[in-house]
């Protein structure tokens, strides 16, 4: 009996060892991830369009998604307005008869 209890024990050891390791690992991370000289690459970048960091807004996929997107539309709404004034403007020879 006094075996199982020892090992029931271990295994809540173990279990605090694991919590205990993940928790370091944890804080490890933060401190990369605020030393700015590990890792450079990413913390200064901070993307003023989407606010991600890793990259800067003129490098941003969201922006050039959306750029293009809106170019798209701009040029849709133009054609139909194009359209409509042309067919507004066209006159058919049998009208005016
Ligand atoms: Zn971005």
């Amino acid at each position: 009996m006094s075996m199982d209890k020892d090992e029931k024990s271990d295994k809540k050891d173990d279990m605090l060892r694991e919590i205990l390791k993940r928790i370091e690992q944890l804080e490890n991370q933060n401190k990369s991830n605020k030393n700015p000289n590990k890792n450079k690459h990413n913390s200064n970048m901070k993307c003023a369009y989407c606010g991600k960091l890793g990259h800067w807004e003129s490098k941003c996929f969201k922006r050039l998604d959306d750029e293009e997107k809106l170019e798209q539309n701009r040029m849709t709404t133009n054609t139909k307005s194009q359209m409509k004034y042309i067919n507004s403007n066209v006159k058919v020879p049998g009208n005016e008869h």
